[in-house]
């Protein structure tokens, strides 16, 4: 090791999901979307002025979908901090919100990139297990108990990723409660799928922020927008430590095409409705199979296959060209990350796993 490596700052990164580049594959590994935006999205992008948009710098303040957005959720009182992608929108909330000694608290088995964040901003923090049945404990969360758990922030991903598991609002209203001296955030990556959004507890309680991306249920992953939703305190906060980082970081396209997407309802609902459809359809073939499948609330089912060892599947999948997720660690690796496709992708899914089987 040379002597100026050692200064250097080293970190175990987050691994996201491979991106082959060859076409003919089946993509079922990192949760995207299996239809594309709504045309306007495709629209809107086209009709822009492509070349002052690539010759300006952005507009910092995100000013026009900050606005769109507050009035599609209604939150005229809230404010609305709009980020790189939800992961950058994350890792601010992460360097604004948790400054504290105490180690903040999110649960074992959930997104790995909070451990991540949290170790290369120096936060100290605590995984709570979740329970057999891969479901977050709220009372490990200080609910109905005196302060078990003293702590600097609470994170829970809900539905949680990767079991798709959901909280009730009511539950989520009770973390929140029960941790009012710090901010909790509530990362709502998949709550399109699950029809309970924590939106509605924004207005009693100032401690929370809540994370929403266009990546999964909008199909803008390439985009890369994601924004969180708060008090005018907290998101001022946000915004203050993001400018000290950087200023341009939305690309004009990918705001004006965040717009358009949020101005198409009926396609928006529509496409959320294939997914579910193929959702309940995968969770019959696949239980039929011998796969222990846990309740989702997302576009994914996490699914443990009892007749064959969830890594040899993975890989014998991956041989065929069909890319599904697999995590080492003790809690998941009997189980394969599946996000749902189209209803074709699906059955060359299945027609593969009776082949390997
Ligand atoms: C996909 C995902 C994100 C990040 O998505 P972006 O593409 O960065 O917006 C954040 N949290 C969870 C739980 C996710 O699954």
């Amino acid at each position: 090791m040379y002597k100026w490596e050692e200064n250097l700052r080293k970190v175990d990164p987050y691994v996201p999901g491979a991106q082959p580049k060859q076409k003919d594959v089946i993509k079922l590994n990192t949760n995207e979307n299996p239809y594309p935006p709504s045309p306007k999205v495709i629209a809107a992008i086209r009709e822009g002025d492509l070349e002052n948009d690539m010759r300006k710098y952005p507009d910092p303040n995100s000013s026009d979908l900050v606005r769109s957005l507050k009035e599609y959720y209604g939150i005229e009182d809230m404010d609305v901090f709009v980020g790189t992608g939800s992961d950058d929108v994350l890792s601010i909330a992460f360097l604004t919100c948790f400054n504290s000694d105490k180690p903040i608290i999110f649960p074992d088995v959930t997104y790995s990139f909070y451990p991540v964040w949290a170790r290369v901003y120096g936060i100290p923090y605590k995984e709570i297990p979740v329970d057999e049945g891969m479901r977050i404990r709220v009372e490990d969360y200080n609910v109905g108990a005196e302060m078990k758990e003293p702590n600097g922030g609470v994170v829970i991903a809900n539905p949680n990723a990767p079991t798709g598991i959901n909280l009730s609002r009511k539950e989520i209203r009770e973390i929140v409660e029960a941790n009012s001296d710090v901010v909790v955030i509530v990362d709502e990556a998949y709550v399109d799928y699950s029809g309970e959004s924590a939106l509605s507890l924004l207005v009693d309680h100032e401690n929370l922020l809540i994370v929403r991306t266009f990546s999964k249920s909008r199909a803008m992953a390439g985009a890369r927008i994601g924004f969180a939703i708060g008090s005018p305190r907290l998101i001022k906060a946000m915004n203050d430590v993001a400018q000290s980082v950087n200023s341009y970081t939305k690309p004009t396209t990918s705001l004006r095409a965040a717009v358009a997407s949020v101005e198409d309802e009926e396609y928006f609902r529509a496409r959320i409705d294939d997914v579910l459809k193929t959702r309940a359809r995968t969770v019959l073939e696949l239980k039929k199979r011998g796969f222990n499948v846990l309740p989702s609330s997302t576009n994914f089912v996490f699914a443990a296959p009892t007749r064959i060892d969830a890594k040899l599947l993975f890989e014998e999948l991956g041989d065929r060209k069909i890319y599904v997720r697999y995590f080492t660690g003790e809690r998941t690796s009997k189980y394969l990350r599946i996000t749902i496709g189209t209803d074709r992708e699906m059955d060359a899914l299945f027609a593969a796993i009776d082949e390997i089987m």
